[in-house]
């Protein structure tokens, strides 16, 4: 059998939105599931709207998510060259033709047909024409599409799809500025580029039998096409119109793991039984193009964050501690002083969905703090001030400094206070961490270390002797 070669093509027109990414991995995958090899392709000639910004957003997307492509990226615009060749060779050869129909022409027809409920379509004026035009008057060139009979090809996700050649147009494979047209350069680069499958979105299928017939034109091999179907949001609306989605790196951004985003994504319209978590081992082992559903499906932000959740608590840490690495450099927040990234993991990843929300919660781990805000206020009072220092003078006894003996320290303090743990535990961790949300006393007090703890409980009692006493 042909090697597999398949590939993703975006149009840097605009930002890369989940339903493209998904495109993107299903591509990606079925070359992977078959050792086979998988292309970038940037098609970028709608030079107006493509720009340098949105190339780099799609290379830095599929870095980060690992999507990696064997070839490429190869850019439309500068193979002007190759396609202009082949048009030479299509009008010489007589498959495609100049047209010389002017926009108040086409114009016109256009409104008769629509008047009496035809399709608008080309007439075919120039089809057959052989008048010895001005060379000065500007033209197009058009396919010349068969007339009659029809283009079958056998989707490998929705079936067999037939198109009458009637209902087609002589495509526009060339413009008057000399420019060639989407629909063409799309064909040759599969062509040249050998694609064994063409897999992109649904919105496509339209244009699969005018490709069909431009490579048979061509006498170019056809390659299998995969149409996957539209993701809506959770409420039915097409994605790439809402903001967050409309940008794959705004998930980076507020702290989701590539492996959530590509998890929840394959499952977005594929499935392998009933399992639901997939690692990218299993994806590249299971994933086939029968298993992709025909209906469209939707994205759902909650099961992500259940997602993001699970991976950060189950992938190898240290592979997480390299994403929340950059996030918190990002956030400009220091973390050489205090936790290793891999304990910080432990101390808070069972809370949080988010490396944002991470990142959000780990402050006092590594800056000292120096106010108390409004709502915990009330914790430190007289009362608290004795057990404060009470504990104070049990933690500092310790020697050996762990988890155990900390929480020894604490047991003993309510001791000898005569009181129970609950009364101690707010006061003691609103002075070392400032907020009233922590991990358990004891693993965080080990994480903020000796000195650090007894310099904050000083600092809580200086400050209830200044304000309260
Ligand atoms: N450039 C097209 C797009 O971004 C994809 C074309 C194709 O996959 O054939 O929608």
């Amino acid at each position: 059998m042909k090697n597999i070669k398949t590939r993703f093509a975006p149009s840097p027109t605009g930002l890369l939105h989940i339903g493209s990414i998904r495109t993107a991995l299903y591509s990606w995958l079925f070359s992977r599931h078959n050792q086979g090899e998988f292309i970038l392709r940037i098609e970028d000639t709608d030079l107006e709207r493509s720009t340098e910004k949105n190339i780099q957003m799609i290379i830095d997307t599929m870095n980060w998510l690992g999507l990696n492509w064997d070839k490429g990226p190869f850019y439309q615009t500068t193979r002007f060259e190759r396609y202009n060749d082949i048009i030479k060779q299509m009008l010489k050869a007589g498959t495609a033709y100049r047209c010389y129909c002017s926009k108040r022409r086409l114009e016109e027809i256009r409104k008769q047909q629509i008047l009496s409920n035809k399709k608008p379509r080309y007439d075919g004026y120039c089809r057959d024409k052989t008048i010895n035009y001005n060379l000065e008057e500007s033209f197009v060139v058009r396919f010349r599409n068969p007339k009659k009979g029809s283009v079958v090809f056998n989707d490998k996700i929705h079936g067999m799809i037939k198109f009458l050649n009637q209902e087609l147009d002589d495509l526009i494979i060339c413009r008057s500025d000399g420019f060639p047209t989407y629909n063409f350069c799309v064909v040759i680069d599969d062509w040249d580029m050998e694609i064994t499958h063409v897999i992109r979105g649904e919105e496509h299928i339209n244009n699969t039998p005018r490709q069909i017939n431009i490579l048979k034109a061509l006498n170019a091999p056809l390659p299998e096409y995969a149409h996957v179907p539209l993701v809506f949001d959770d409420g039915g609306k097409k994605l790439s119109k809402r903001y967050n989605s409309t940008n794959i790196m705004q998930y980076r951004d507020d702290g989701f793991l590539p492996q959530a985003i590509l998890n929840h994504l394959v499952r977005l319209g594929w499935s392998h039984g009933n399992q639901e978590i997939f690692s990218i081992d299993e994806m590249k082992k299971y994933f086939t193009l029968d298993c992709i559903n025909k209906s469209s499906c939707s994205f759902n932000f909650n099961k992500l964050l259940w997602l993001n959740h699970f991976y950060i608590n189950n992938l190898p840490t240290e592979e997480v501690a390299t994403h929340l690495k950059w996030y918190l450099q990002r956030q400009n927040i220091d973390f050489n002083n205090g936790p290793k990234l891999i304990e910080l993991i432990h101390l808070l990843g069972h809370r949080c969905k988010t490396l944002k929300e991470i990142a959000e919660s780990c402050h006092y781990f590594y800056k000292d703090f120096d106010e108390f805000n409004d709502s915990v206020k009330k914790y430190l009072n007289n009362t608290s001030s004795e057990y404060l220092k009470v504990i104070k003078d049990e933690l500092n006894m310790i020697n050996d400094w762990t988890v155990k003996n900390i929480m020894e320290a604490i047991t003993n303090s309510t001791i000898k206070l005569k009181i129970n743990i609950g009364k101690i535990g707010m006061p003691l961790r609103i002075a070392i961490t400032g907020v009233y949300k922590s991990p358990s006393l004891d693993v965080t007090i080990y994480a903020i270390g000796k000195s650090r703890t007894i310099f904050r409980i000083e600092k809580a009692l200086t400050y209830i002797k200044e304000n309260i006493e």
